[in-house]
């Protein structure tokens, strides 16, 4: 059952995906459903002894292709609509013990062309206003499987936190100050504290207004609005800059840091987006220290207000050393 329910007010949908409860749960490594399928082995995700990287619809979505008219009719206050759309997977490698931070900087690139690839075929569906590509990693994040993933959800509206940017950046623009993503980044490399990795084409910082302690956003130089738009250098400096981010973060603590990693970018509704809509990806890990997590407690989640206990110019310098540290 795949179902939306509109909440009045708050003003967004909720997806409801009943079938997703019997999802599989941190198997044990020998019965990874990532992994490749070995010889005699039992059947996995994907039929073949070996792959770089390789995409495919999730067993268990959030959203289907054909969903069927929603069950409850809903109301005029709290209409349904069906939960129609697309959620992929996308497998890094075919190691089963690998993260993205390990991988060689040519297969970064390479999925760079596949995201790039997925957003262009998934946003050009008619019933896909919006491609979100994210990774969830580490069980602190609640992931269900090991294997280094990320996924891609197809929803049929613009989500609340996408919309709520390009609202923000549309009443920047329509003030003729130009493109607020533009603005901002010229701000962090005119201050530059802040900053922790600088490449030809793209820029990580901590943002002035971080809501997580080591949350980084990785902004495209140019004004491009999706990841489709960048040229062969600016992907190869996206690679580049992940990776020593990446890098970066597992040194900091000295472990593989879990992290939220989502990409912002121009919805696929058809509308013109330029100047709006400024590529970017958001890293929100959720550690505070090597021991210590962030929860979303009331503050947070009931109220969302986000409430620090640390700088975003001193998490920013120890990041900075972190990645400086990588060999
Ligand atoms: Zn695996
Ligand atoms: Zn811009
Ligand atoms: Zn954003």
């Amino acid at each position: 059952m795949n179902e939306l329910r509109w909440d009045p007010t708050l003003r967004e949908w909720v997806a409801y995906a009943t079938h997703r409860q019997d999802r599989t749960f941190l198997p044990p490594k020998e019965y990874c459903p990532l992994c490749p399928t070995k010889p005699g082995g039992f059947p996995t995700e994907v039929p073949r002894e070996s792959y770089e990287i390789a995409v495919f619809e999730n067993k268990f979505p959030s959203f289907v292709p054909d969903a069927p008219p929603p069950e409850e009719a809903g109301s005029e206050l709290t209409p349904t609509a069906a939960g129609r759309g697309v959620c992929e997977v996308v497998l890094y490698t075919d190691d089963h013990s690998a993260t993205l931070a390990v991988l060689e900087e040519r297969r970064i690139r390479q999925l760079v062309d596949v995201w790039a690839d997925r957003y262009a075929e998934l946003g050009a569906l008619e019933f896909v206003e919006y491609v979100f590509i994210f990774e969830n990693k580490g069980e602190a994040i609640g992931v269900t499987l090991h294997h280094p993933h990320g996924q891609i959800y197809g929803y049929p509206f613009i989500p609340p936190r996408p919309k709520k940017e390009l609202d923000a950046a549309r009443d920047y623009q329509s003030e003729g100050r130009g493109c607020l993503h533009c603005g901002l980044l010229s701000r962090e490399h005119k201050d530059g504290r802040r900053m922790v990795v600088k490449g030809d084409h793209f820029s990580a910082f901590v943002p002035f207004y971080a809501h997580f302690p080591y949350e980084v956003h990785v902004y495209a130089r140019r004004c491009a609005p999706s990841i489709a738009d960048l040229s062969a250098d600016e992907r190869w400096d996206l690679a580049r800059v992940l990776k020593r981010l990446l890098v970066g973060y597992d040194n900091l603590f000295g472990f593989s840091l879990p992290y939220m990693m989502v990409m912002h970018q121009a919805p696929t509704d058809g509308k013109d987006y330029e100047g709006l809509a400024h590529f970017h990806i958001e890293f929100y890990p959720p550690n505070r220290t090597a021991e210590k997590l962030k929860y979303l407690a009331g503050s947070e989640t009931g109220a969302g207000a986000y409430v620090m206990d640390a700088l975003p110019e001193q998490t920013s310098e120890r990041l900075r050393e972190a990645v400086g540290r990588a060999g």
